[in-house]
């Protein structure tokens, strides 16, 4: 074992297995840092399933350092973790032994961070230190690691291979890693998925698009589009290097929140006219005044359809 990589161990709850497939879609140079700096351990899509064992019990008895664990997916607990067994323990105890030993605690993707989709129905399953928006999970609201630092939270469905990348970086680094209130580190997480997005201008002056697909028009406006109110860097760390669903013609889901999955994901639900959430920060007042005017003078230029005129 080289002492100088960080050992990370990655298990996985009740998952899909999104985030893993997101990881493996990283690009260079970045796998490259990732795997100079780190000793994975153990990965359950990539090491063999008995290695798990023979790990986890070399940490338990001090022959591994944990540096980091990392877990993809939510947790039942108490009698509805059904999971598996290892020496003896459900996957709720594995969690809490090994984030006992770990120097960092990290959970990857919306499941593992507010419980998401596998708790919608199951009031025992969560996420590591949130159930949806309240905090506490399998670890509990104070839990930290060996490090000080409380779940570093890295949520989407999947999240992007750097936000996950970049922090194991910082750690292997020394970096400081600052969260927002939600634990989720603040350099990958400060923004909005409306900022960088290339559909601005169509926003501001309340430029609808006609259809999903197309490459003209806000999608705020009649297909959901949750940009405004999404902390994410979907648009300034663009997907394999080139894409986010805005700048597909897809609406922003707003994956990386705790209310993720809503109902009517690609509907604007409106009241009298008005949309029913608008953008963090504007006031009903505001917006009425704004948008009636923004889209009274609207540039011409915006109105048009300009690569695919006449579809
Ligand atoms: S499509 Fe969404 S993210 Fe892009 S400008 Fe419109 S509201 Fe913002």
């Amino acid at each position: 074992m080289n002492s100088e990589k960080l050992n990370l161990l990655w298990l996985h709850g009740l998952t899909c297995c999104g985030n893993t497939q997101s990881f493996l879609c990283a690009e260079e140079p970045l796998l490259s840092s990732f795997l100079r700096k780190v000793n994975l351990i153990y990965h359950p899509a990539i090491s063999e399933e008995e290695e798990l064992e023979v790990k986890v019990r070399a940490i338990l008895n001090g022959d591994i350092k944990l540096d980091v664990l990392v877990l993809e997916g939510a947790v039942p607990k108490g009698e509805s973790d059904k999971t598996y067994k290892l020496d003896g323990m459900s996957l709720s105890e594995l969690v809490l032994k090994l984030s006992s030993l770990a120097d960092y605690t990290v959970a990857l993707g919306n499941c593992a961070v507010y419980g998401n989709i596998p708790a919608l129905k199951e009031k025992n399953v969560s996420g590591l230190q949130y159930r949806f928006k309240e905090k506490g999970g399998i670890l509990g609201k104070d839990f930290r690691s060996k490090s000080g630092m409380p779940v570093i939270n890295i949520s989407g469905c999947p999240a992007h291979p750097e936000w996950f990348i970049g922090v194991i970086l910082s750690i292997a680094s020394g970096k400081r890693i600052l969260l927002d209130s939600y634990g989720r580190p603040k350099e990958f997480y400060a923004y909005y998925t409306h900022d960088g997005c290339m559909r601005n201008q169509y926003y501001e002056w309340k430029v609808e698009a006609e259809s999903m697909g197309t490459k003209e028009g806000c999608l705020f406006y009649n297909f959901g589009c949750r940009g405004p109110m999404t902390k994410s860097s979907c648009n300034r760390i663009l997907w394999n290097g080139v894409s986010s669903k805005t700048r597909s013609g897809q609406p922003c889901f707003g994956c990386t929140e705790f209310d993720f999955p809503r109902a009517n994901l690609w509907e604007t639900k409106y009241n009298m006219g008005i949309p029913a959430e608008l953008p963090e920060g504007v006031s009903l007042r505001g917006y009425i005044m704004v948008s009636g005017i923004a889209k009274t003078f609207a540039p011409d230029r915006l109105k048009r359809r300009l690569i695919d005129e006449g579809e």
